[in-house]
């Protein structure tokens, strides 16, 4: 079993960011969200993006990757920007390793399919992604696994996604595999 962290929106704070290129006080009110997200391409923008607040050490996005590390076997699963699938995985490969939030190389999964990766392929049993949108978490669901919609900057880390993942955890280990 392996717990998946989404990157943005989960501990990369890619829409403060977005934001603030674009000279708005928040995302939403972007005029042409298209364009800027094509605006994105074959720069080192997903290097650019900070973790989430509180600066004071650690923070929100060490958090999150602190405890699911502590749970055992885990991973990155990210989408990487369309158009530029590449580059865009290169520069969040590098930002993972200058936060040092690296997992284990076969565990960093830059992706547009997430739910391929919803079960586990050595036991049979469900994955758990943790994910903000909810797109992604119904997928995976779909597809066998277990989704926790967190989003870093709305969703409390120790009252909701700690016992959120727990939970998850217990299961999982209820879980038969669908293999043996
Ligand atoms: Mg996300």
């Amino acid at each position: 079993m392996t717990i998946y962290l989404d990157m943005d929106g989960v501990i990369a704070d890619f829409f403060s960011e977005f934001a603030k290129r674009n000279n708005v006080e928040h995302w939403k009110s972007i005029k042409d969200k298209e364009k800027a997200l094509v605006d994105l391409r074959y720069t080192d923008y997903f290097y650019q993006i900070d973790c989430f607040e509180p600066w004071n050490i650690p923070n929100n996005s060490q958090r999150v990757v602190d405890f699911v590390k502590s749970k055992g076997d885990w991973g990155i699963c990210s989408s990487p920007l369309r158009g530029d699938e590449y580059n865009s995985a290169y520069w969040k490969r590098l930002w993972l390793e200058k936060w040092d939030f690296m997992p284990e190389v076969g565990n960093c999964i830059f992706t547009h399919n997430k739910h391929h990766y919803a079960i586990n392929k050595l036991t049979g049993k469900p994955n758990i992604l943790v994910d903000d949108k909810i797109r992604n978490i119904a997928a995976w669901d779909k597809a066998g696994g277990i989704g926790i919609r967190f989003q870093n900057d709305e969703d409390d880390i120790e009252t909701y996604l700690f016992p959120k993942i727990e939970e998850a955890l217990e299961t999982v280990g209820q879980h038969n595999s669908i293999y043996f």
